[in-house]
């Protein structure tokens, strides 16, 4: 079977890069990737395939910027080409990027089986871009592997299963991926803290292009630096441009992102996450360390009802109590919530029983 796999974000590389590893190790399985270029820094795409060894891609379109319509337009008619000249037997597409939206709707419409990891969840606000599309992604996909109990909830809420389509529990594939590169943590270079830092994230749209939540943001992160402990913010190149452009001054550890095994090497010293980060919060729960969340909802939900993750929305005043209440809480993960890191082998084997 020729499966066609469509990445284009940070996310979607480390989550590919364990599902791709798996895919090679079924022999009736081959695999083309496209990477759409919607991130393209070399800090925010190429370390991710040098550190994590994902397969180069066989077509790199170099899509990014623009508006959400005009990403989404061009990726849509640049993929619909390759797929007309590859003619897979399926497409993958991972989370909830315009990459994910524009691989998943090319493929339907060509009549191509669209497989979707990360399937089912939901933020219920519709004014995320990422909820749009994965929404939309859902409803096109035949194959939605779904990352937890919540995910398969929400498709059954929505009427999957009366559909004819299979909807399955995997676990998460980021699991799987913090557990595999544990081991192969680095520090990033000339990073001169040990420990007992606050590893931040920040760069969901409604944070960054709101200016009053930026302010707020802004102002928490700058009190915590000076009264709890260090903040420590590799920050996203959509993030440094909105501070930059709305004059507000960031007085924290500011850095480069960092790549992968880098990140692993610092969610395993700090003392607490605090982020807007989809992805980044599980990573603190995989790494024993509270969370602390600057979103008003969240897809992970079940973070939060076992008390390993607060939302805090983009209240100044909240996010620096209950970073001070939550400094170096541990946090641990008796739950088995998250699939125990095999999700990349179901996903494959499935794919191959097909
Ligand atoms: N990440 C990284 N370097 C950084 C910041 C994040 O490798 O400087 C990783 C992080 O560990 C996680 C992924 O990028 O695995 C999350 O991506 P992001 O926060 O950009 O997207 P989201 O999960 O919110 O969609």
């Amino acid at each position: 079977m020729k499966l066609l796999t469509i990445i284009g974000a940070r996310p979607q590389f480390i989550k590919a890069s364990v599902v791709s590893k798996a895919i090679a190790e079924q022999v009736d399985l081959s695999e083309i990737i496209i990477h759409t270029g919607q991130h393209f820094d070399a800090n925010m795409s190429d370390i991710f395939f040098d550190q994590l060894g994902i397969p180069r891609p066989n077509y790199l379109l170099d899509i990014h910027g623009g508006s959400h319509g005009e990403m989404t337009g061009r990726m849509l008619s640049e993929i619909e080409r390759v797929m007309i000249k590859e003619k897979p037997d399926r497409v993958l597409v991972y989370g909830d990027t315009n990459s994910t939206l524009a691989g998943a709707l090319a493929a339907a419409k060509l009549h191509i089986p669209v497989a979707h990891i990360e399937a089912g969840l939901r933020s219920f606000n519709m004014r995320m871009p990422e909820e749009i599309n994965r929404i939309l992604t859902d409803q096109v996909s035949d194959l939605l592997f779904c990352p937890t109990q919540a995910a398969i909830d929400n498709l059954a809420r929505e009427g999957f299963s009366d559909k004819p389509v299979q909807v399955l529990n995997v676990g998460d594939v980021m699991q799987d991926s913090a557990l595999f590169f544990a081991q192969r943590a680095t520090a990033p270079q000339g990073f001169d803290l040990s420990d007992g830092f606050i590893l931040t994230t920040l760069h969901r749209a409604e944070n960054t292009d709101d200016l009053a939540r930026l302010e707020a943001i802004v102002g928490a992160l700058n009190t915590i630096h000076a009264t709890v402990a260090h903040v420590v913010l590799p920050l996203h190149p959509r993030t440094k441009a909105a501070i930059a452009k709305a004059g507000l001054i960031l007085n924290v550890h500011v850095i480069e992102p960092v790549g992968y095994l880098e990140m692993i090497w610092l969610l395993q010293r700090c003392a607490l996450v605090l982020t807007d980060s989809g992805g980044v919060q599980k990573e603190a729960f995989f790494f024993g360390k509270a969370c602390v969340t600057m979103r008003d909802q969240t897809e992970w939900v079940e973070l939060v009802d076992v008390g390993a993750n607060k939302l805090v929305g983009a209240d100044q005043a909240n996010i620096v109590a209950t970073v001070g209440r939550l400094y170096g809480q541990k946090v641990e993960d008796q739950h088995q919530l998250y699939g125990g890191g095999q999700a990349a082998e179901r996903i494959a084997k499935y794919l191959s029983s097909k």
